[in-house]
């Protein structure tokens, strides 16, 4: 039967996890921490599982984890959310992704997506029966010119999505770039989905501009996040959606046949988190901050060059003084001949730039892991 996604593949970070694996390197690719979760968390999900939360919880979330969602973007953004009608939780912000398109997307409609962008994007897009169309982000800045995108608008556009802090890049929407949003969507139908898994992890004072600080925005938007990334817990893929209470009842639809809920011990254990520990959330952007600070004064010391880290996990580096093979072949000799794995740029782009020298390392990791892939990235 002919593919209904003929050109993905196995993804990029299946791959060089792998691959990694395979040549026992330092994976600084997938983008994980590789420490612990916060202790209480851990302590919470045991004592909800003995408690007996086990079976079914609401389609949309349990109740006091909605609460506590609300509650914490109330204090975060300035603007509460309905409990009941504007909070869905999912299994991951990529389920909240695919529930936010196959909602509100129609075959041969237009989603606009900003490259680079993450992988789970597009197909969620090409499986609703809509395109794709890629704008490019500028490739020094990775800032977005919204004269481009403006151009992109068509009768067919049903969507945008935006991500801030930006995978790969970290690059952050600012104040002008919410305007600008705001300028483009005014009187279309054109639905907003923001993807803003790393909210939390900001940098040098930054305020992260959540589309949810914006009325205008916020009531045409999907704002999708990730408890896996505030609280180093991927693995246990759990997010959720917000958005005002006609979309979200749209949404529903999707979500309920799609996973139907989401794994009830976790959301219990976030609820009692969340207003526990507000510090938790609230000094993430210092954690990380305090990572990026070492692991690029370290990487001083290598003849890769970092791009500047505004946000996210991630650390860029341009490695053209190292080696001219393009991104894919590159990422694949330092995983084998050098032990640590990278993730290449251009599987985060419909046409990579020509000639683009940047492999994308996660510092998500514990100073001993950071020293490690150091010491080998010295000897390039
Ligand atoms: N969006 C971005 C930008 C991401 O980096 C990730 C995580 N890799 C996701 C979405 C998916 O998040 P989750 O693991 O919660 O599905
Ligand atoms: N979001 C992670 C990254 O960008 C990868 C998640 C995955 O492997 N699907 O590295």
């Amino acid at each position: 039967p002919a593919s209904k996604l003929p050109r993905v593949g196995t993804t990029i970070f299946t791959v060089m996890s792998q691959l990694a694996a395979e040549h026992q390197a330092v994976n600084l690719g997938q983008g994980f921490p590789d420490f612990a979760v916060p202790a209480r968390l851990v302590d919470e999900l045991d004592k909800t599982m003995r408690a007996g939360h086990n079976q079914y919880p609401p389609m949309t979330g349990i109740p006091a984890l909605r609460q506590a969602i609300a509650d914490k973007t109330g204090r975060c953004y300035g603007w509460r959310p309905d409990v009941d009608a504007g909070i869905t939780v999912t299994s991951g912000a990529s389920e909240a992704i695919f529930d936010a398109v196959h909602a509100v997307v129609h075959p041969g409609e237009e989603v606009i997506v900003l490259d680079p962008c993450y992988d789970c994007y597009e197909p969620a897009i090409e499986l609703a029966g809509a395109r794709a169309m890629h704008v490019p982000l500028d490739p020094l800045t990775f800032a977005p010119d919204w004269g481009l995108v403006r151009a992109a608008i068509t009768a067919k556009t049903r969507m945008l999505l935006i991500n801030s802090p930006h995978n790969p890049s970290g690059a952050m929407l600012d104040a002008g770039d919410m305007a600008a949003i705001a300028d483009l969507l005014r009187g279309t139908g054109i639905f907003l989905l923001s993807d803003e898994v790393y909210e939390h992890i900001v940098f040098d004072g930054a305020r992260h501009e959540s589309v949810l600080r914006y009325p205008e925005l916020r009531e045409r938007a999907f704002v999708v996040s990730s408890f896996g990334k505030t609280y180093h817990c991927t693995g246990w893929k759990l997010g959720y959606c917000i958005a005002p209470p006609a979309l979200s009842a749209e949404f529903r639809k999707v979500h309920q046949y799609n996973t139907f809920c989401s794994f009830a011990p976790a959301q219990h254990a976030f609820a009692a988190m969340i207003q526990a520990e507000p510090e938790h959330y609230e000094q993430l952007g210092a954690f990380y901050e305090a990572k990026r600070d070492r692991f690029r004064e370290q990487l001083l010391s290598t003849r890769l060059k970092p791009l500047p880290v505004p946000g996210g996990y991630f650390q860029l580096v341009d490695y053209s003084a190292v080696s001219d093979l393009d991104d894919l072949a590159f990422c694949r000799w330092l995983t084998t001949e050098h032990g640590v794995a990278a993730i290449p740029l251009s599987p985060f782009y419909e046409n990579p730039p020509p000639g683009q020298r940047l492999a994308r390392l996660c510092f998500a990791k514990n100073e001993a892991t950071l020293d490690a892939a150091i010491q080998r990235l010295r000897k390039l």
